[in-house]
């Protein structure tokens, strides 16, 4: 089973590229990850399991979990995948998650999903409603993850246009596929 993991900032567009990745691809599920945090109203039904803060520390201790991480004061974790399911997993989940994954699964194929440049994701999370701010926090954030992505050795896929990145990515997992 190939493992492909998709980190990278809010407003650079991996979770629609997630979306379409799995819907494309009938050899490949997105892992649901569970969180202690609330429900927001934009988030889709099955966007992730919400759990209190016990039952994810049950799950955890019982080694259930194949990477987790703190954002913001809560839990998010990538449950062990079901050994019996012979498809490939999507996760997207944050940098540090991502070192888990690679600690475990070398074979991993991990993809940075960026915006053009910083002014693009400026640009693109103010147009999702953050406000100044809190725009160039998640800028500043942003450069952060990426310096640490790539000394992890993700690939950095550039989402300028949607239909050319997810391209990119469909051709980057088949060569891992044909590789493993
Ligand atoms: P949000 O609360 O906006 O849905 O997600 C916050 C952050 O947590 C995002 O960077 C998202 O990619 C990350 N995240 C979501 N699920 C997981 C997970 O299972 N593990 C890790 N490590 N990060 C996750």
């Amino acid at each position: 089973m190939l493992v492909v993991v998709l980190s990278g900032p809010g407003g650079a567009g991996k979770g629609t590229i997630a979306r379409a990745l799995v819907e494309g691809d009938s050899e490949l599920s997105l892992s649901r990850s569970w969180t202690t945090r609330d429900r927001r109203s934009d988030d889709a039904e099955d966007a992730y399991l919400f759990v209190t803060r016990s039952e994810f520390d049950e799950r955890l201790d019982a080694g259930g979990f194949l990477e987790w991480n703190q954002f913001l004061g809560r839990a998010y974790g990538t449950p062990v995948p079901d050994a019996d399911d012979a498809r490939d997993l999507l996760l997207e989940i944050d940098v540090a998650g991502g070192r888990q994954v690679l600690d475990r699964l070398p074979g991993a194929l991990c993809l940075f999903v960026d915006a053009p440049d910083d002014a693009e994701l400026r640009r693109r999370l103010v147009g999702r409603g953050d406000g100044s701010d809190r725009a160039d926090q998640r800028v500043a954030e942003a450069s952060r993850e990426r310096q640490e992505a790539d000394d992890l050795g993700y690939r950095r896929v550039v989402n300028d246009v949607l239909d050319v990145a997810i391209a990119e990515i469909r051709d980057l997992i088949d060569t891992a596929r044909a590789g493993s």
